[in-house]
């Protein structure tokens, strides 16, 4: 009869978990490097510190249980990283290159809020309240990397990218008369500056 129980799958997740947060320290390097606007690589270096901390908050969370501290290879989170980096491997313009390394960063940010629910609510019902306690403060931190992350998305970094777009729809479109509509916002967050466009990539970036 099988035996393994939750506190087992508990453990084993802490060490998904472990070794999850190690590759996204590399991983956050490689992003701040290549994020073409200050506040963005500042978020990514702000968050691969956090990280470090989160390393260390899951040694607690080894100690507390008395488990050796060990990681197991988190192939999901390693999915995730394999996919960012072939983006950045892409020829994309500058303010492209930061909107996909937003969403490559969500990515990973919705994965580890996933993975922190589950070890929050199961040290939880273990009676593991110290772990607990711990986890919900990793998950905290991922919640809001995510939201600076969108915040980064919605005040200008997707705008930028998508008027380069813009600009070479322009180009492709002179004799196709594509209709004024196209070019209107679709999940417009703000309202476009008309007169901003031509001189947008020129823009200091903040
Ligand atoms: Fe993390
Ligand atoms: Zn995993
Ligand atoms: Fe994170």
């Amino acid at each position: 009869m099988a035996s393994g129980t939750l506190h087992d799958a508990f453990v084993d997740e802490l060490k998904d978990s472990y070794d999850s947060e190690k590759q996204l320290i590399k991983a956050l390097k490689k992003m701040a490097k290549a994020a073409k606007h200050d506040e963005l690589r500042s978020a990514f270096d702000t968050h691969r510190k956090e990280t470090e901390g989160q390393v260390e908050r899951l040694e607690q969370v080894f100690a507390l249980l008395d488990e050796k501290v060990k990681g197991k290879h988190c192939d999901g989170i390693a999915g995730i990283i394999e996919e960012g980096s072939s983006v950045m491997d892409e020829d994309f313009d500058d303010a492209t290159m930061n909107a996909c390394l937003i969403a490559s960063g969500q990515r990973a940010e919705h994965y580890e809020m996933a993975a922190y629910g589950t070890l929050v609510a199961w040290a939880r019902i273990l009676g593991h309240d110290e772990a607990a306690d711990l986890l919900q403060q990793t998950l905290d931190e991922e919640k809001a990397a995510d939201e600076k992350l969108s915040s980064l998305a919605e005040s200008g970094i997707n705008e930028d990218a998508a008027s380069s777009a813009t600009d070479d729809d322009e180009d492709l479109s002179e004799d196709a008369a594509a209709p004024p509509s196209k070019k209107s916002p679709k999940h417009g967050a703000r309202p476009r500056v008309a007169s901003a466009a031509p001189g947008r990539s020129a823009r200091p970036r903040s």
